[in-house]
């Protein structure tokens, strides 16, 4: 029975080692030995082909302590010695989401110990006087939208106190496809054709996503075999994300039309490309109050602080 049962795991394309994964867009199976090393290959060439990172950079690396960010750091302090001079700083955002993120924090602390690098940990409360689940009392619908704002902030302030050159962010192919179809459910053109902080802007930081090819299921199974996968507790506000629903159907395309997803992310490209130089926002000045960028009179952060008073 046993022998049978192992006799049906299919095995690796490379060495005939029992496979842990199937890549259908490639057509291969991969064992775990080779899973890593096409997965930190193909980061490496994302960020040589998109000079994402270079020599002397200092990385912020944006680390919630899921299995995106966990991932992401362990490639990059792998790569690093490949890129002279360059060096980590790993920045955990406590957003005050009791059952959920002090947890993620553990986790975040205990990998950066073993990896060596040097860790920031910054709160909702240190930045507005106040935790999320306090911010969201009575309004809760709106969670994403007021922790990705905020979020954004602590992570670009918290990086420029760190004197980072460049943030990292652990967004991977599925994050990507999913904010693709998300912002054309929304109607939001300038989002949809616009490559946030691609290239180095002047008025921003720049944020790349070194994992912007990698799947989630890679990105996984990647962890699983290296004994680094981090089981921990979801958001509660996870439910009222539109992202939620928008992952459940592209989960779902996926598995039955493989590459959906990949087609949805170079499409974006392509309108990018076409789009190249048409104006999609009004030209960027500096926020009346905090003096950070932004496009209208006030940046979203000192919205929000007036709307919610913070
Ligand atoms: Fe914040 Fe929403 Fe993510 Fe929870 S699910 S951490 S509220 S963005
Ligand atoms: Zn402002």
């Amino acid at each position: 029975m046993v022998e049978a049962a192992a006799s049906r795991i299919p095995s690796c394309s490379y060495c005939g080692e029992p496979a842990v994964i199937y890549q259908p867009e490639r057509r291969r199976h991969l064992c775990g030995t080779h899973l890593v090393r096409d997965v930190e290959n193909r980061v490496e060439a994302t960020i040589r082909e998109e000079d994402l990172i270079r020599p002397g950079d200092r990385v912020a690396v944006g680390l919630s302590g899921g299995k995106d960010s966990t991932a992401l750091l362990i490639i990059l302090s792998r790569l690093l010695s490949k890129i002279p001079e360059a060096k980590l700083i790993a920045i955990t955002i406590d957003e005050g989401i009791a059952g959920y993120r002090s947890d993620t924090i553990k986790s975040a602390e205990e990998l950066t110990r073993s990896l060596g690098v040097e860790h920031r940990i910054i709160s909702f409360y240190d930045m507005v006087g106040r935790d999320l689940d306090t911010i969201l009392r009575g309004r809760e619908p709106q969670a994403c939208t007021v922790c990705g704002i905020l979020r954004k902030k602590a992570l670009m302030d918290t990086s420029r106190a760190c004197d980072a050159t460049v943030i990292a962010t652990g967004h991977n192919l599925d994050d990507e496809a999913q904010s693709v179809l998300m912002n054309a459910l929304r109607g939001d053109l300038p989002r949809l054709i616009r490559n946030a902080g691609a290239g180095r802007p002047a008025l921003f930081l720049a944020r790349v996503k070194p994992l912007a090819a990698v799947t989630e299921k890679e990105i996984a199974a990647y962890l699983f075999v290296q004994g680094r996968f981090p089981v921990l507790p979801e958001c509660p506000y996870t439910r009222y994300a539109l992202r939620a629903e928008v992952r459940g159907l592209l989960a779902g395309l996926e598995s039955r039309h493989p590459g959906t997803m990949a087609r949805l992310v170079e499409s974006k490209k392509k309108i990018e490309r076409y789009t190249t130089g048409v104006p999609v926002m009004e030209p960027l000045h500096r926020c009346r109050e905090c003096g950070d960028p932004c496009s209208g009179e006030l940046c979203q952060v000192c919205r929000l602080r007036c709307s919610l008073d913070l």
